[in-house]
């Protein structure tokens, strides 16, 4: 990459949950200049294009000359990719080793998305060199996609993100945000069971919007910026946690939310898979809203409507 030239900035997956407040944070840098994909929704300024067909992504990258890529798209629902194996490889691994052999060949920079669901939860907090040891499909394909990368030899930088939430376009957009909707649509003054096995640490959008703007500016200026990074909530809860934080901002009374200590039922997930973020912090990289603090503004528009 050309680091004297403004950047042209491709954001795949710029429609979802952490896609869309990642354009809208690249594209405040008036020198910036930013595009974004989408699949199945659309808007403005978006190109729509399927990742699954791998062969048609270089032809797609020629066409549009990006010179950073952050590549946001992937499957990233655990049961769903339990299910359907094959369709998450095709996006999670085969999209990504594409984009990964196209940056290399071009000299492209590349910033993947990955998860926490990489590593087993038994030893955490979890450094980016420890050794992952994903449970489930989803983990693994994150993991394979991150293999293809280094396989492919592309300037990159792996953001490994836990549980994420922030503004959504349906309160299940989230699985954070889906625990409101539980609240909001269950049968009036009924107990409502709530997983309290797994430590999470929820992650806001922004949070990591604003991180991944800040790997690309330290990029820009260093040549050297690559590797493997962490970035995580520093709140560690459990969804009952989450629920009772909910419960101080809907009209719902927290004493009906009972703890239920059993893990979740379907694909296997880690217990505790809290991502050690401190590398990027002593960086001086990084940003942190406290899980309460952004409640209120999450769920006001969707109040009425859940
Ligand atoms: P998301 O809300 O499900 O969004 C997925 C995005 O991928 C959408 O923009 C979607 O486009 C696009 N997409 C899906 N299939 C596609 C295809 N065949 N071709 C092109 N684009 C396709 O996911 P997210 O929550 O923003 O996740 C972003 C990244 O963070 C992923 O890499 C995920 O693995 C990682 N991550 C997420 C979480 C979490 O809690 N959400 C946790 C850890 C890591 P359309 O909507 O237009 O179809």
């Amino acid at each position: 990459m050309k680091t004297h030239a403004a950047p042209h900035i491709l954001v795949t997956g710029a429609t979802g949950l952490l896609g869309r407040p990642v354009l809208r944070t690249c594209s405040a840098n008036p020198v910036w200049r930013v595009t974004g994909t989408s699949f199945r929704r659309t808007g403005p300024g978006l190109v729509r294009f399927d990742l699954s067909q791998t062969e048609q992504i270089p032809a797609f990258l020629d066409r549009l000359a990006p010179t950073v890529i952050l590549h946001t798209a992937a499957e990233r629902r655990p049961d769903v990719s339990e299910k359907d194996p094959d369709g998450t490889q095709r996006l999670n691994v085969g999209a990504t080793d594409a984009l990964a052999q196209w940056a290399a060949a071009r000299g492209a920079f590349l910033v993947y998305i990955s998860s926490d669901y990489v590593f087993d939860g038994t030893t955490p907090p979890y450094r980016p060199d420890d050794l992952p040891h994903p449970l489930n499909a989803y983990g693994q394909s994150k993991l394979d996609g991150e293999y293809a990368i280094r396989a492919a030899g592309c300037d990159a930088a792996i953001l490994r993100v836990p549980i994420l939430y922030g503004e959504v376009e349906t309160l299940d957009e989230s699985s954070v945000t889906v625990l409101a909707k539980n609240m909001l649509n269950a049968r009036p003054g009924a107990q409502l069971p709530m997983e309290h096995w797994a430590t999470r640490y929820p992650t806001h959008t922004d949070d990591v919007a604003a991180v991944l703007r800040q790997i690309v500016t330290r990029r820009l200026t260093n040549p050297e910026f690559k590797g493997v990074f962490h970035w995580s909530g520093n709140e560690p809860m459990t969804k009952y946690d989450m629920a009772c934080a909910f419960a101080r901002v809907l009209p719902f009374d927290v004493t009906r939310l009972v703890a239920d200590p059993a893990p979740p039922q379907g694909a296997p997930r880690p217990q505790n898979a809290h991502l050690d973020s401190a590398a990027l912090e002593r960086l001086g990289i990084g940003q942190h809203t406290p899980f309460a603090s952004a409640l209120p503004s999450i769920l006001a528009p969707h109040m009425r409507r859940p």
